[in-house]
């Protein structure tokens, strides 16, 4: 189900439990500001999330609230990994789910980056 962007950080969300080490992720990447990790159902054949350390509901919670260093570090997070994983020749796809038009389900800014083969047009009609 969509969440509800506007709520309040809910810290029981499953990638707060990632954070804190409660449950398994395929790591690909962590430092202080981000931790990256395989998407558990893949759209493409590479699938990463990165999320910040922080407590940010979602990108519109953390570009309006979060210290100019944690973006940063976040932001370049994001270019290392795919850097990490060869997606800059072949190219790649990065998306933020925001709310319920966004459906975004998991209540804990994360960014998917997705690539390893043609992505296709960037939406497809309903
Ligand atoms: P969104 O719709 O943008 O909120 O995307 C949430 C993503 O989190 C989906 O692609 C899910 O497959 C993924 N996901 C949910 N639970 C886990 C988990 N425990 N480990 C890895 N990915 C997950």
């Amino acid at each position: 189900m969509p969440i509800d962007a506007t709520l309040p950080y809910d810290d029981a969300n499953i990638f707060a439990r990632i954070l804190r080490g409660e449950i398994p992720s395929k790591k690909v990447y962590e430092d202080e500001f981000a931790l990256a990790f395989h998407d558990i159902n893949p759209q493409a054949p590479t699938h990463i999330l990165v999320i910040p350390k922080g407590r940010y509901v979602s990108w519109d919670d953390f570009s309006a609230h979060a210290p100019d260093a944690e973006i940063a570090g976040f932001i370049r997070a994001v270019g290392h990994v795919a850097r990490e994983q060869g997606l800059v020749a072949p190219g790649y796809r990065l998306l933020a789910n925001v709310g319920a038009h966004g459906h975004q389900e998991v209540p804990h800014f994360h960014v998917h980056l997705f690539g390893g083969r043609p992505l296709g047009p960037m939406l497809t009609r309903p």
